[in-house]
Parts: C-alpha cells; structure tokens; sequence
C-alpha cells in the first residue's frame, strides 16, 4: 500500500454500501482521481463536512494493489460558503464540475485546468461578478485547456486582424476564431461590442470586473456563444 498526499476539489460523491462514499476529485497533483471514503455518512464521522461538493481539501489516501483509492484524512482548505447559498451559482458550479467529469482522464495532471478551476471557484464566491461571467470565463479557459483554443484577433480564414473597420463579426465554431465579412459564409453575426466582451471575460481582469456586474444581451450572448460552441467541439 503506498499513501500519498494530494490538494483537490470535490467534484461529486455518490453513496456505496451503507455508510461510504465514493467521491469524484480533482487534483492539483494527478488531475481526475476517484476515492472511497469508509464511514463518512455516520454521523460521527469527522470527513464527512470537509468532503462537501466544491470544496478544496487536502486529504491523505493509500492505494490497494488493486488501485483502489481509500481517503484516510482530510483537510478543508476552502469551502466557498458565499455562493453556495446562491442557487443559480450552485447550479453554474455543477455544470463546471460535470464538463470536468465528462471530459478529463482519471490521473492526468492539469495544472492549467486546476488553476483555472480555483480561479474560477473564486470569482463566483466574490460576489462582484456576474455568475454568467464566470461561466462564460471557465468555457474558454476550458476548451483552451482541451486544446480548442478561441481566437478572438483575426479573422480565422484570410488572418486580417480584427479592428473598428470591421462592420461585423461571425464566429465560425470549425475554426473556433471570428470571421471577417469578406470571407464569412453561415457563421453566426457577433456585435463588434460582444466581442469586445468575450476579451475582457477571457482574461476576467479585476478592471473589467465594472462591466461585468449587471446581465445584459451581450453578456448573455457572449455566454451562449462559448456554452454553444463547448457542446458543438465536446459533441464531435
Ligand atoms: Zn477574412
């Protein structure tokens, strides 16, 4: 049996036998990791509160020559209080946590991927940013980190970098990038102003933070173009 050490968040557990759980995790260390904790749903059991949904921990668990995962402590490190009582935040962080479950591997490491999730966690627990920012926010981050990365810059067929003479921008989701009118065929229209936006939610500096604290149309546009364009990529 070895034991190892690993910082994580909890992505999802599911009840087994009468009183363990099974909880799906993600590591700063070893990406997706699936682990068994014994007793966890007696009231008695003291890892029951720091193994909450969203939570980051650090926990101990040893590995049965089998492969099984059994958490042997934890230690919560933080429990993103502030937006779990903010039901459509709630259910932003589900979707965040099921498109890692769905698309990440079991023990591949993502340091990218796990910042970006800490990041991610952060911001909707502040409060001073739309949770459709958020989502917005994590989507692009997470198909940059799947590899389908989003270019806002230039137009993705001839390469004429995206400026104020453009009267229009279409999103081609092959390419994944912003198409000129020259060369636009059956993209979706984008307002020179959204795309503006989706820069601004992409990085998610604190200086943009002022225009991303009330829901508009474009925000609300931004955050449909990035939700269409993940399940269009993710479905291929
Ligand atoms: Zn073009």
């Amino acid at each position: 049996m070895s034991h190892t050490s690993v910082e994580c968040f909890v992505l999802k557990s599911i009840n087994y036998r009468d009183a363990d759980k099974i909880f799906t995790l993600y590591s700063r260390e070893e990406g997706k990791i699936s682990a068994a904790a014994r007793g966890v749903r007696k009231l008695t059991s003291r890892k029951s509160g720091s193994l909450d949904t969203f939570n980051l921990v650090r926990l101990n668990y040893y590995e049965s020559s089998l492969g099984y995962k059994t958490i042997t402590d934890t230690v919560a490190l933080r429990s993103f209080r502030n937006f779990k009582n903010v039901p459509n935040k709630v259910s932003i962080a589900y979707k965040i946590t099921e498109l890692l479950i769905k698309n990440t591997k079991e023990g591949l490491s993502d340091l990218d991927l796990f910042d970006s999730l800490y990041r991610t966690l952060s911001l909707l627990d502040d409060g001073s940013v739309l949770g459709t920012a958020v989502f917005a926010h994590f989507l692009i981050n997470f198909m940059n980190s799947l590899g389908y990365s989003v270019n806002l810059e230039k137009c993705s067929f001839c390469g004429e970098h995206l400026s104020r003479k453009w009267e229009g921008v279409w999103f081609n989701p092959d390419r994944g990038g912003v198409v000129c009118r020259s060369c636009k065929s059956f993209e979706r229209e984008m307002s020179l102003k959204e795309i503006a936006l989706a820069r601004e939610i992409r990085k998610m500096e604190e200086k943009s933070y002022r225009f991303l604290q009330k829901d508009s149309p474009e925000l609300m546009r931004v955050r449909d173009l990035f939700d269409d364009y993940t399940s269009y990529k993710l479905s291929l």
